[in-house]
């Protein structure tokens, strides 16, 4: 037996529990782990919540990510004992996901735990944390350097923000935060960002082409707030753009791509390639400074979550959401 988050849907709604399953009852999948520590995501919190159709396949275990150690395998890659992380590839939304104590799944999912992190790292960085590292390797393809001048991160006291502020400031490029939480100012500053702006200069709709800013800028915002980025980036600028938390419309115009050069890169975590993941792991570990992630990281109990998940989505919990399981 084991316990697991629930979602279960019928035609009353949708209904979240902390309940005990029995192991029989585990998706298909050649990997067993038990599972040391999950997170809470922005999406696991849509899913959660139900304010989005996340999950696709009931009853569902959310938890699009884990680390844990492998209990039993018939993948030739992994051997019981090795410790794993996983994110994405539709776990939590169509697999069974991390916010359990034990999962099932497909080896080929699976990435052995990056050296530089203990389990409880690994996961205070998270989906969030790796997104934010796809984000920058997308700046840093699109010629986006430290030398180009300043970049931006949008929902900054988010979880991809807060690591997308660390990693980039860390390798040398200086960063504007924007966030609409004025009082993180001073938590945005020691992960290094050099200037805090409002995220309400960013939220009226603009001017289609504004003063050039930004030599590249992460996104994680979506809606007026990218279009206003995208306005306002520089000649042959970037902007990675992977999230949604103010919105799915993208209510900008062309102006800014064929009249600047600009590149709207869009990141996608949980398909993405598996070279692609490791890159993103072992930047994480040599770009990341760990000891940034005892400020970023809250802990939370896994029955928590679903309480947790309400806070997340009203954009009040800063920086990462860990659920410890079995450390
Ligand atoms: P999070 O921790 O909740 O952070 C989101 C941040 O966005 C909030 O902390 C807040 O930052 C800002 N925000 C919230 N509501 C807003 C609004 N209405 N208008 C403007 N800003 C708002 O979530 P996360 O885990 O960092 O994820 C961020 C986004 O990226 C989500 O949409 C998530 O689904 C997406 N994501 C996508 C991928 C992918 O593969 N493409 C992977 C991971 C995450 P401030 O308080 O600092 O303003």
């Amino acid at each position: 037996m084991f316990r697991a988050v629930l979602i279960d849907k019928d035609d009353n709604g949708q209904r979240v529990a902390l309940t005990t399953l029995d192991e029989g009852q585990l998706p298909e999948g050649d990997v067993t782990v038990r599972i040391a520590c999950s997170t809470l995501n922005y999406k696991d919190a849509l899913a959660i919540t139900g304010k989005a159709p996340v999950v696709r396949k009931f009853p569902m275990v959310p938890g699009i990510d884990f680390a844990g150690v492998v209990e039993r395998s018939d993948h030739p890659g992994f051997r019981a004992g090795d410790k794993v992380v996983l994110n994405g590839w539709g776990v939590g939304e169509v697999h069974w996901g991390g916010l359990a104590e034990l999962a099932r799944v497909k080896g080929e999912w699976l990435l052995p735990l990056e050296p530089a992190f203990t389990m409880q790292q690994a996961m205070s960085i998270g989906t969030a944390g790796y997104t934010a590292m796809l984000c920058v390797m997308a700046l840093e393809r699109h010629g986006v350097r430290p030398e180009s001048g300043e970049v931006l991160v949008t929902g900054a006291a988010g979880g991809v923000g807060s690591v997308a502020v660390a990693v980039l400031a860390r390798l040398g490029y200086e960063v504007a935060a924007v966030t609409g939480r004025v009082e993180e100012a001073d938590y945005l500053t020691r992960l290094g960002a050099r200037r805090i702006l409002p995220r309400s200069e960013f939220s009226e709709p603009g001017k289609p082409l504004a003063k050039e800013r930004w030599a590249g800028a992460v996104d994680v915002v979506g809606g007026q707030v990218l279009a206003n980025v995208c306005a306002s980036v520089k000649y042959r600028g970037a902007v990675a753009a992977c999230g949604l938390a103010g919105g799915l419309a993208f209510p900008a115009t062309v102006a800014p791509f064929i009249l600047r050069g600009v590149t709207l890169a869009g990141i996608d975590s949980v398909m993405c390639p598996l070279e692609e993941r490791r890159e993103a792991w072992r930047r994480l570990g040599q770009h990341l400074d760990p000891a940034l992630l005892g400020e970023m990281t809250q802990r939370i109990a896994l029955e928590d979550a679903i309480t947790v998940s309400e806070r997340l989505i009203a954009g009040a919990v800063r920086g990462r959401v860990i659920v410890p399981i079995d450390l």
